[in-house]
């Protein structure tokens, strides 16, 4: 699985959606079915633009979905239905668990397991924005391309491509701006 695959996995099944009602997507499949026609093909081809960017940066790890995309699909508001945002989203279900035991954001916790990827060559620890591991250690979030250990070098071209990213997708949600958490590995005086 690599990070284009998985966004490509998240567009197909919001244009599934639109169509079929899926048992364990209630209520996104409802909300994606009410959506206006030109409400709906703006999603997806925010999407798709979003998809071809990322092509060109093979980042290992997938950027956040565009906020405005999210948006429009209710991840906001419906919080209630965490759990189906997190499936549609491809986040494994350990995590989502952990997240719905209102583990919100990334912690103390998260920081300390962080130490232990420390190494040659190894910068940052990069999350896709949005997503709260159960652990940075969580096999699944790794395979799903949701977290990874990058060099300098992978760092640099991930900054480039959140700066593609908003200069080519530009929206207005507040409080979200990166596609990306980091966690930079090295320390201020060995840098
Ligand atoms: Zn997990």
């Amino acid at each position: 699985m690599d990070a284009v695959s998985t966004m490509e996995e998240i567009l197909r099944r919001i244009i599934s959606l639109r169509k079929n009602l899926e048992e364990d997507l209630k209520h996104i499949s409802h909300h994606i079915q009410k959506m206006d026609e030109e409400v709906f093909n703006f999603v997806v081809s925010r999407l798709k633009k979003e998809i071809e960017i990322v092509k060109r940066y093979k980042p290992p790890v997938r950027p956040a979905i565009d906020p405005l995309v999210s948006s429009y699909l209710g991840v906001y508001s419906g919080l209630e239905f965490a759990g189906e945002y997190g499936k549609l989203m491809g986040y494994p279900s350990c995590c989502i668990e952990s997240f719905k035991s209102v583990r919100f954001a990334i912690d103390e916790e998260h920081l300390k397991e962080a130490e232990s990827f420390k190494g040659e060559g190894k910068f940052a620890v990069v999350i896709t924005s949005g997503f709260i591991p159960c652990s940075l250690k969580c096999r699944e979030a790794w395979r799903r391309c949701l977290i990874g250990v990058v060099s300098q070098r992978e760092y640099k071209r991930i900054i480039k491509l959140e700066e593609e990213l908003s200069r080519e997708l530009p929206h207005y949600h507040g409080g979200y701006t990166e596609y990306y958490e980091k966690i930079v590995l090295l320390s201020p005086t060995s840098r």
